[in-house]
């Protein structure tokens, strides 16, 4: 019995924490950014996504809004040099870039199995797509 998530946001809770969306019980990523062919608990196939280049998209849109009050905190508020500003700057902003990448790939993996996008045919709950 697969424990279905019962909304949008909870699918994407999952993906966006690495496990499957469908059932939540397994790690979603083989890799950092390569799902898993096929989920060893409930058998969705994750190759029918194409997540493509949004979750980098999401990623640098989310450190540019975090990190752009931070530059303007560092430059104003502190005695820091320049070349110590940027360098500080430039290791939150890649950190935080690496950091969101796979979880945002999870939460869009999510989003689209459950609107039944590319491949996934299907939303959870009615005819699901790639489930033998
Ligand atoms: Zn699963």
């Amino acid at each position: 019995m697969v424990d279905l998530p019962h909304n949008l946001w909870s699918a994407m809770r999952r993906g966006f924490m690495g496990t499957c969306p469908r059932c939540g019980g397994a790690h979603l990523f083989a890799k950092f950014l390569k799902p898993v062919e096929r989920c060893p608990l409930c058998a969705q196939d994750w190759t029918l996504h194409a997540a493509d280049d949004f979750p980098p998209y999401v990623s640098i849109i989310v450190t540019g809004h975090v990190m752009a009050p931070v530059m303007i905190l560092l430059g104003s508020a502190t005695a820091l040099s320049a070349g110590l500003t940027v360098a500080i700057a430039l290791v939150m902003a890649v950190t935080m870039l690496i950091t969101l990448l796979q979880p945002a790939k999870g939460a869009i993996i999510a989003l689209q199995w459950w609107m039944g996008m590319q491949g996934f045919a299907a939303r959870p709950g009615k005819m699901e797509a790639g489930v033998k």
